[in-house]
């Protein structure tokens, strides 16, 4: 599809929200009406306070028009900013919807953190009823996405409370895993091929943890979470796991930590010596993935465990005595189907868990986003998965806590935390709805700064790959002291 801008250059916006309904290969061509294909023409009229956003939208040579318009609130040029962001994607986004089947379940939220938004529409001075409202009536959000929103934007509120001011979050990464899941989009690398890196990895990571220490000390800021991710950090071994966890505790006064997850992944990986070391290091929950308990549905992305396996998996770390264990789901994977899934969560559940999140898959751009049909049964089948674990898991006294959404998620759906009342990890709200700045340290990992005050957010991202990691230390270093003392 081609699109034309008149009288505005929000092309981001634009390209958003075109594909967001409609996945295609889009390009955006000058300022001229083209005679023949499917094209898009945004435009944008102001006259004094008033904005008028209009979209001529064409597509199997059928025409429709749809506009939009708002007064500007002329407060700030930022302010007026996001109303013509906004009217100009809500133009697109009715006139698009007239060719479509049926209005997606986001309506026209393209955003990956909707109770973020949310959470912005209450600080500019409406209700949580009314904000509701907003979702519903003026972004087309469907009543069950719009609940899970308000309850998500609701722990936010609350996290924010509880959450020292001066408080950051400590994220190590690991970014090593048994072998590559066949939907992973993520920059890990297989034991297979990288076992020979983890020793140094494991050493400048330390050293990364030791300098991290200092900068939370030296710039008055105190922890109060800790998270060690991957990859899957259980691919270390017990002792690697202790060196890790040992600096941790002599690189931070941990007497202000809150709570201290280390995601065991993989439950091929997870051993009693292992989940031992991570108890010992001081850690109080653990998330271990399944992602499905169906055996065949494991065989086909890649998994070299069994259902079983997640079974012993989850009562080793039962038994060591996890405050709070979590278990991931993933709906959408290759030969699952609404049955099977419900068995998944069925399984999940009997085992008690405190927490349970439920993630959609992440397609990759490719062929598959433009087979119409395809998408369309795909999207059927998330969807159908999706209510069945939301019945089963509110009717098992888990409430959602916090969501968000990946681009090109099958379907165009979220992801959602879980959890038995009063579990919510304060982390994943912490950083899903950026109430809080973050150190990370090792290969990939993201450190932000969240000025809470401007709602600015500066980021410094370490180098992706172990090796490119290992040899850009110093950078690195001196990078995450300068975001401190923003
Ligand atoms: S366990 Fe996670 S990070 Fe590792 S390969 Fe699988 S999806 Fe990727």
């Amino acid at each position: 599809m081609i699109y034309i801008l008149k009288g505005h250059d929000l092309r981001h916006a634009v390209e958003e929200m075109i594909l967001h309904l409609m996945p295609t290969v889009i390009t955006e061509q000058a300022d001229i009406e083209p005679e023949q294909g499917d094209y898009c023409i945004s435009q944008l009229k102001i006259d004094g306070k008033n904005a008028t956003a209009t979209a001529i939208v064409r597509i199997d040579s059928r025409l429709e028009q749809r506009a939009r318009v708002a007064i500007l609130p002329d407060t700030d040029e930022l302010a007026n900013k996001r109303v013509l962001t906004e009217i100009v994607k809500l133009s697109i986004y009715d006139a698009i919807l007239l060719f479509l089947d049926k209005a997606p379940e986001w309506g026209s939220l393209t955003g990956v953190r909707p109770a973020k938004l949310a959470r912005g529409l209450m600080e500019r001075g409406i209700t949580r009823p009314q904000a509701a409202v907003q979702f519903r009536e003026k972004f087309g959000v469907s009543p069950e996405r719009t609940a899970i929103t308000m309850r998500a934007a609701a722990h936010a509120q609350k996290a924010l409370e509880l959450l020292p001011q001066n408080s950051v979050s400590l994220y190590i990464g690991i970014p090593f895993c048994p072998s590559r899941c066949a939907y992973c989009s993520f920059v890990s690398q297989s034991i297979e091929k990288a076992a020979d890196l983890i020793p140094p990895y494991v050493d400048y990571l330390c050293e990364e943890i030791k300098q991290t220490g200092e900068i939370v000390a030296n710039t008055g800021r105190v922890l109060s979470t800790i998270y060690i991710g991957g990859g899957t950090p259980t691919t270390l071994s017990p002792e690697q796991l202790e060196k890790v966890m040992d600096c941790v505790k002599n690189s931070f006064d941990m007497s202000s930590i809150i709570e201290y997850t280390v995601e065991a992944g993989r439950p091929d990986t997870i051993t009693d010596e292992k989940i031992k070391a991570i108890k010992t290091g001081g850690a109080d929950r653990v998330s271990i993935n399944p992602q499905t308990m169906n055996d065949t549905v494991l065989k086909n992305i890649g998994r070299h465990h069994s259902s079983d396996d997640v079974i012993k998996a989850y009562e080793i770390a039962r038994k060591a005595g996890f405050s709070v264990i979590n278990m991931d789901t993933i709906a959408g994977l290759l030969g699952d189907t609404p049955e099977s899934f419900k068995n998944t969560v069925t399984s999940l559940i009997a085992l008690k868990p405190e927490n349970i999140t439920v993630h959609t898959l992440a397609i990759k751009r490719g062929a598959d986003l433009y087979d119409k049909e395809a998408n369309s049964k795909q999207h059927n089948s998330v969807k159908q998965m999706l209510d069945t674990a939301s019945n089963l898991l509110s009717s098992a006294g888990y409430g959602p806590y916090y969501l968000y959404r990946q681009k090109f998620t099958a379907g165009g759906f979220e992801n959602v935390g879980w959890c038995k009342p009063q579990t919510e990890s304060i982390y994943n709200i912490a950083m899903m709805e950026e109430i809080q700045s973050i150190l990370s340290v090792g290969a990939g990992a993201v450190s932000k700064h969240v000025d809470l005050k401007t709602g600015k957010i500066t980021r410094f991202v370490n180098p992706k790959y172990p090796k490119e990691y290992m040899e850009s230390y110093e950078r690195i270093i001196i990078g995450k002291q300068k975001l401190m003392m923003l």
